[in-house]
């Protein structure tokens, strides 16, 4: 069987490789110059490196561990000590663990409000989220519905908002609840996806998260055309004619491993089931600017300092996190601007947006904050062929209207990607385990 893979992100890699590894011929067709697709580790001197999209792994993101593990590379604890900064109603407090500085009320608030939203994602049918109990109630609402009930002071909410918004990259009145509850229980629980010990933001791979990717593709090299933009897709009764910016090839199948959204884009013949095009109409990516501040040293550390910071509406960025090399040779504080947050400074320069993370620093951490080496950033929003990130999200209607036209097979044509994984969906996890799931539905046609 000739199968053609379109995307070099985590999924396509490894829809690729178990393709290959099972006597096929197979082609990866990639549209940047790099594989690696959401997850790209920039270098930048000296051996340093930022990781500009994903990179956190955690415990039971078991297929991403051994990944890492087989190509010969090592991960790193996130440092994760030291007092954090909660920036809320114009004040900046620093608090020690995970519960934050605020009035008890607003605490017990939070802790009910998690409690419960990880209470209705247990009942969640992850294979089937539309076949949950009471599925179309929760995909009637947004994740913002829910909120607005459930969360009683000003302060818990603007802390829920910057949770939530750190954990989809979009505004909880562009989420379907049940997508939300989806989501969490997807990656085992909200407390799962928000923790640093124990949890999605444990640790990091040494070099960078692209380094895995980068390795697994050189055993294929051969297999791989970079620069090469699906364009069309046309099937008839003998094969697919897939359709690119310089030419064309025949294959008996294709996996699509791209975003959904970016799927849409795409020109079929004859064209996609009228559910299937719908359902990519519905898809939008979330909106991410990942901020970089590149000091010599960690100063916060010697301060009593983790880094981290979590802030209300009145700052550019929602949460930040120490991100510094794993020998500390620099300290790195990265900021996450997202959501409805991140849409104003779409249309700014880097410089000017440079200028909001300083002085949002300087007024969490003092002047120290304002000296560094150097700022960037990374709007994903900008990027051709991700057009957002992390994910994309459900908006309500979209799961229980179009059931399971995510992932469903369309004739000749498979899909994989993380949006189309029930275990740990939106992840560098869910990925892999989309890819392996694409390319065993292709072998078990024979
Ligand atoms: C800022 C940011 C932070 C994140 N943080 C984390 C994290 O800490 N941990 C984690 O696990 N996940 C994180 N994620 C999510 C993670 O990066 C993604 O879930 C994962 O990388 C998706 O992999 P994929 O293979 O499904 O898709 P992609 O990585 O998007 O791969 C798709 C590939 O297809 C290519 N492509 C697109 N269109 C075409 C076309 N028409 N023709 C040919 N090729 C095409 C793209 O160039 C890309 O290489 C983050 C993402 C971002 C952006």
């Amino acid at each position: 069987m000739k199968i053609i893979v379109i995307g070099a992100g985590y999924a396509g890699l490894t829809a690729t490789r178990h393709l290959i590894e099972a006597g096929h011929e197979v082609a990866l067709w990639e549209a940047r110059e790099r594989v690696g697709g959401r997850i790209f580790t920039q270098q930048i001197e000296n051996g340093q490196y930022a990781d500009l999209g994903g990179q956190w792994i955690g415990p039971t993101q078991d297929r991403i561990y051994a990944l890492v593990k087989e190509m010969g590379l090592e991960t790193f604890g996130v440092y994760n000590e030291g007092k954090n900064v909660l920036a809320l109603g114009g004040k900046i407090k620093t608090y020690a663990g995970l519960i934050p500085k605020m009035d008890l009320f607003s605490l017990l608030n939070l802790d009910f409000v998690l409690k419960k939203l990880d209470r209705l994602a247990k009942n969640i049918n992850l294979e089937k989220p539309w076949l949950s109990p009471d599925a179309k109630r929760l995909d009637s609402m947004t994740l913002a519905t829910f909120l607005d009930r459930q969360v009683w002071t000003k302060a818990a909410r603007s802390v829920m908002d910057a949770a939530m918004e750190t954990l989809f990259a979009a505004p909880a009145a562009e989420i379907s609840l049940l997508h939300a509850l989806f989501y969490a229980k997807s990656g085992t629980s909200l407390e799962t996806l928000i923790n640093i010990d124990n949890g999605a933001q444990q640790d990091r791979i040494k070099g960078g998260a692209q380094g895995p990717a980068d390795r697994l593709a050189a055993r294929f090299a051969q297999h791989i055309h970079f620069n090469r933009e699906l364009k069309a897709v046309i099937q008839d009764e003998n094969g697919v004619t897939l359709v690119h910016q310089n030419g064309q090839e025949r294959a008996d199948r294709v996996i699509i491993a791209i975003p959904p959204t970016l799927a849409g884009r795409i020109y079929y013949s004859p064209a996609l089931s009228a559910r299937r095009d719908q359902l990519s109409q519905r898809v939008p990516m979330g909106t991410v600017i990942k901020c970089y501040a590149v000091y010599p040293k960690a100063w916060w550390r010697e301060q009593g300092m983790s880094g981290q910071v979590v802030a209300d509406e009145d700052f550019p960025i929602q949460t930040f996190f120490d991100n510094s090399p794993a020998d500390g040779s620099k300290g790195v504080l990265m900021g996450f601007s997202l959501a409805n947050r991140a849409r104003p400074l779409l249309d700014k320069s880097m410089a000017e947006r440079g200028e909001m993370v300083r002085n949002m620093l300087i007024r969490c951490f003092g002047p120290a904050a304002g000296q560094w080496e150097q700022y960037f950033d990374h709007s994903w929003a900008d990027e051709t062929f991700s057009r957002g990130c992390y994910a994309a999200v459900m908006p309500p209607g979209a799961w229980t209207g179009f059931e399971a036209a995510l992932s469903e097979p369309c004739g000749r044509i498979h899909w994989a990607g993380t949006e189309t994984s029930p275990i740990w969906n939106g992840y560098i996890e869910g990925a892999i385990r989309s890819g392996e799931r694409a390319a065993a539905e292709v072998l078990g046609l024979g």
